[in-house]
């Protein structure tokens, strides 16, 4: 799309009250006068359509880079003259409730809007840099699209290993997983299925980004630090007890705690592996024997991309993909049209993929393992104890998506390549 040079804003118009009775943001781009309210309107819908994730807009040196992140890739969007950047940060700052004379510090926000009909939720933050302020705007799920547990792509035995999991009573279960890698909305999804008149469940997160009906959520910020969150929420008597980060000693200590008195609490780890989850806990300085009795288990898990189900072509495997993947028979690879293909494939854009999918690996803590840990053994020693328990890296679990042309191989050799999953 070409701006116009004609876009330049004209401040007064940026506060015009354009929010309307619910109006739709279809409707609010028709109806917008100043061309700066219409830009930025139609940023955020083209990011929905999209199915984006996330966007960027980023002040480079001589344009204003727009940037949307659709299953976990940044695309470029649009470059827009630089003129346009004081009016669109600006109207997009209104919309989140900032302060828009303040550029110096980071801020945030949150706004919501209908589109196509359907509320969206918009979490906006601001990073002031040398050249003006950059935005990165976060767009939450629709409420109620959190999916049931047998959704998440679990294999039938993974699946089972975490329902057992969460039956337990009491005890610690660990999601592990580095960056974006869906742990946390696993969590989530178990929430939602433990949710019930007879339980009280309690959540701290560092930023609330998803509703869940029956849980009480908490946002631990600089006035109410983690620990101190813990606290109170401890003094409720919660039954289940989610917690989006176990980053220092001090959580553990509480955590262990809680589990050992009776409350199932669900924690995040930033670990990639379930074993190396073990030996983080005992290196964070966690008493072996009461992570020993605590512990029940841990569920680590990452994504890969899942080939479009339209446009994926077959591939016949060389030798060597043969030997890793355990078979002779073609898998399915992404085709990829180049940018400039003129009708790229309409399902996923000619990108070759069309969403994500979660591989996992879920480590039960068996009577051995609980031996094993009390005496705060290697990792390796843990690994071998837990592979005796039943537990498969995740590179297994790959490894079955690839063979059954859910996502590539070339997916499995960037996410969970073999050398760093058997260990
Ligand atoms: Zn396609």
């Amino acid at each position: 799309m070409e701006p116009s040079d004609e876009l330049d804003a004209d401040f007064d118009e940026l506060f015009k009250d354009d929010d309307g009775a619910e109006l739709d943001l279809t409707e609010r781009i028709k109806e917008a006068d100043a061309p700066v309210v219409k830009m930025a309107n139609l940023i955020l819908l083209q990011a929905v359509e999209r199915r984006a994730e996330e966007i960027h807009l980023e002040r480079h040196a001589e344009r204003l880079v727009v940037r949307q992140r659709v299953d976990g890739r940044l695309h470029p969007h649009m470059d827009l003259p630089v003129k346009l950047q004081n009016g669109l940060m600006a109207r997009l700052k209104i919309l989140a409730c900032l302060d828009i004379a303040e550029r110096r510090r980071p801020q945030s926000g949150r706004f919501s809007m209908q589109v196509h009909g359907v509320p969206r939720e918009f979490h906006l933050f601001t990073l002031p840099g040398r050249l003006g302020e950059s935005l990165l705007i976060r767009i939450v799920p629709p409420a109620g699209s959190l999916p049931p547990l047998d959704a998440l792509d679990f294999s039938p035995a993974n699946l089972a290993r975490y329902q057992r999991l969460l039956a337990s009573p009491r005890g610690l279960l660990v999601h592990a997983g580095v960056g974006d890698a869906g742990h946390d909305e696993t969590m989530r999804c178990a929430l939602q299925a433990l949710a019930g008149p007879e339980r009280k469940l309690i959540s701290i997160e560092h930023a609330v980004f998803c509703s869940v009906d029956g849980v009480i959520q908490m946002e631990a910020r600089p006035e109410l630090p983690m620990d101190a969150a813990l606290h109170a929420a401890l003094s409720q008597r919660p039954d289940v007890l989610l917690l989006s980060e176990i980053h220092d000693l001090a959580i553990l200590d509480l955590a262990l705690k809680a589990a050992l008195h009776g409350c199932l609490v669900l924690a995040a780890l930033p670990v990639r592996e379930a074993p190396a989850a073990l030996a983080r806990l005992l290196d964070m300085g966690a008493p072996p024997y009461l992570l020993a009795e605590a512990l029940v288990g841990v569920c680590a898990q990452r994504r890969v991309r899942r080939l479009c189900p339209v446009c994926a072509e077959p591939h016949a495997l060389s030798r060597e993909e043969m030997k890793l993947l355990r078979t002779d028979q073609p898998v399915r690879r992404a085709r990829v049209a180049a940018p400039d293909t003129p009708s790229p494939c309409p399902a996923c854009m000619g990108l070759g993929y069309r969403g994500r999918l979660s591989i996992q690996e879920v480590l039960e803590v068996t009577p051995a393992l609980r031996e094993r840990l009390r005496a705060a053994a290697s990792t390796s020693d843990l690994a071998q104890a837990a592979r005796a328990g039943g537990w498969e890296p995740c590179f297994e679990d790959a490894r079955e998506k690839v063979l059954d042309g859910r996502t590539s191989l070339d997916e499995l050799l960037c996410a969970a390549p073999p050398d760093n999953s058997t260990e």
